[in-house]
C-alpha cells in the first residue's frame, strides 16, 4: 500500500463496457471541441492587441454556447470546464517558455478529459483486482485494481491512447521523501548518448525498446507505408505501431519513477541543469523549415533528449523532493574541468571523453558536467546556509551562476 502512494505512480488500465465508451467518446469529443476553440480564440491574437479572453471569460462564454448547443448542454459541465482550465495551464507553461504554443487537437490522438471534485465515494474497491470509479453522466466504470490507489483522490483524469486503450490516472501529489541529512549533494547531467550522468559517476540510461522490439517497428513502419490508407490492414498495423510506442513510453515512466525516488532517497541537494529542453526543439523546428546545415543532426539530438524524457524526471524529483532540486546555468558545464576549475573550450575531445590539457583530468564528458553541477549547487547551499536571520527559513532554492 506505502509504495504506490510513495512513488506515485497512479494510471490504472480502463475497463468501459461498449456502451460507457461510446459515452467516453463523447466527453472526450467535447472535451476535444472546447480546446479547439480556446485554441482558435488565441490563435489570432497578436502582441499590442487587446488581450485574448482569459479562463474566467471563457468560461462565461462556454455557459453562453451550453444554452445555445443541445450537443455541448448534454455534456458534463465539468469536462467542459476542464478542457478551459488545460488550456489555460498550457498557456501559462507556453509563456513560461517550458512547452511548446498548445495546439489544435485532432480526434483519436491524445484524447482525454479531466474530472475534479470527485468525493471520497467515487472510486471503489470490488475485488483483488478490480475497481471502479464513478463518471459524471456514465457511472461507474471498472479498472484494473492494478496498485494501491492513493487516498483522497480529487481528480483524475481518463485518456485513451492511440492504441485504443482507456486509462484513468488519480492524481495525487506524491509523498515528499524524507532527506538523507547527510548534506550529501548530486549533479546530474542530462546527457543525450547516455541518459543521465551523475557527479557520482553513475550513468544511468532510460530504457527503450530492445533491439528485436526495434527491428519490428522498422518493420511495422516499412509495412505502414505500404499499406492503403483506410484500409483494414493499415489500421491494424498502425494499431501495433502504437502498442509498441506506449510499451517504450510505459517503461521510460516507470525509469523515471525509480530514479527519482532513488535520488530523493540518497541525496539532501539534487542539482540539475536549467536547460529549456522545449527551447532547444523549438529552434531544431525552426530550422528545418529553413533548411540549412546541420539540420539532420540536431534533430537527432532532439529526439535523443526527448526519449530520455528529461522534463519528467525533473518534474517527478521536485514532487519528490519539494526544495531540493537546485537549477544551475548550464553556462560552461561541459567545458569546465571539475578537477581544477580552468574553462577550456577545446578540451571535449569527443561527444564522451573530457581531457584537461592543464591538469591532465580525463573523464567522461557527462560525468564531468555533472561533478561542475553539483559543485555550482554546492555553492549555491553553503551560501543558503549563512546567517538565517533574515527572510523564512524554508525558502525555495534559488538558481545560481556557475562560478568558474
Ligand atoms: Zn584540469
Amino acid at each position: 500500500m506505502l509504495i504506490g502512494s510513495l512513488i506515485g505512480v497512479s494510471r490504472y488500465r480502463l475497463q468501459p463496457s461498449p456502451a460507457q465508451e461510446q459515452a467516453l467518446l463523447e466527453h472526450c469529443g467535447h472535451a476535444r471541441y472546447v480546446w479547439n476553440l480556446a485554441v482558435e480564440q488565441h490563435a489570432h491574437w497578436k502582441p499590442g492587441r487587446r488581450s485574448a479572453p482569459g479562463f474566467a471569460e471563457q468560461c462565461r462564454q462556454l455557459t453562453e454556447a451550453r444554452a445555445e448547443s443541445a450537443w455541448l448542454r448534454a455534456g458534463s459541465v465539468i469536462v467542459q470546464q476542464q478542457a478551459l482550465k488545460d488550456f489555460a495551464q498550457a498557456m501559462s507553461t507556453f509563456f513560461g517558455g517550458s512547452h511548446r504554443r498548445p495546439a489544435w487537437r485532432k480526434q483519436g490522438r491524445g484524447e482525454g478529459f479531466r474530472i475534479v471534485a470527485a468525493k471520497a465515494g467515487d472510486v471503489r474497491r470490488l475485488s483483488r483486482h478490480v475497481g471502479e470509479v464513478r463518471v459524471p453522466k456514465v457511472g461507474w466504470v471498472r479498472f484494473r485494481w492494478s496498485r494501491a490507489v492513493p487516498e483522497g483522490v480529487k481528480s483524475y483524469r481518463v485518456t485513451r491512447d492511440r492504441a485504443g486503450r482507456w486509462h484513468v490516472a488519480f492524481a495525487a501529489i506524491p509523498e515528499p521523501v524524507p532527506a538523507p541529512g547527510l548534506g550529501e549533494v548530486v549533479g546530474v547531467d542530462r546527457g543525450v548518448a547516455v541518459s543521465a550522468a551523475l557527479s557520482t559517476g553513475e550513468m544511468l540510461h532510460a530504457p527503450g525498446l530492445h533491439d528485436t522490439e526495434k527491428a519490428r517497428l522498422r518493420r511495422l513502419l516499412r509495412k505502414l507505408a505500404r499499406a492503403t490508407r483506410g484500409s483494414n490492414r493499415h489500421a491494424k498495423v498502425k494499431a501495433a505501431v502504437a502498442r509498441l510506442k506506449a510499451r517504450e513510453s510505459d517503461r521510460r515512466k516507470d525509469w523515471v519513477e525509480k530514479i527519482s525516488t532513488d535520488l530523493a532517497q540518497r541525496f539532501d541537494v539534487i542539482a540539475v541543469e536549467d536547460l529549456r529542453i522545449r527551447a532547444m526543439t523549438r529552434s531544431a523546428r525552426g530550422t528545418v523549415e529553413v533548411p540549412g546545415r546541420k539540420v539532420r543532426a540536431k534533430a537527432g539530438l532532439n529526439r535523443g533528449i526527448l526519449a530520455a524524457g528529461w522534463g519528467g524526471l525533473v518534474r517527478r524529483l521536485e514532487d519528490k523532493a519539494p526544495g531540493r532540486v537546485v537549477r544551475v546555468s548550464p553556462v560552461y558545464t561541459s567545458q569546465r574541468c571539475s578537477a581544477c576549475g580552468i574553462v577550456d573550450r577545446v578540451a571535449r575531445e569527443s561527444q564522451a571523453r573530457y581531457r584537461c590539457r592543464s591538469c591532465g583530468y580525463a573523464c567522461n564528458a557527462d560525468v564531468n558536467a555533472a561533478r561542475n553541477i553539483a559543485h555550482a549547487a554546492g555553492h549555491a547551499v553553503s551560501a543558503r546556509e549563512g546567517p538565517r536571520d533574515a527572510g523564512p527559513e524554508h525558502r525555495e532554492p534559488q538558481p545560481v551562476l556557475l562560478s568558474v
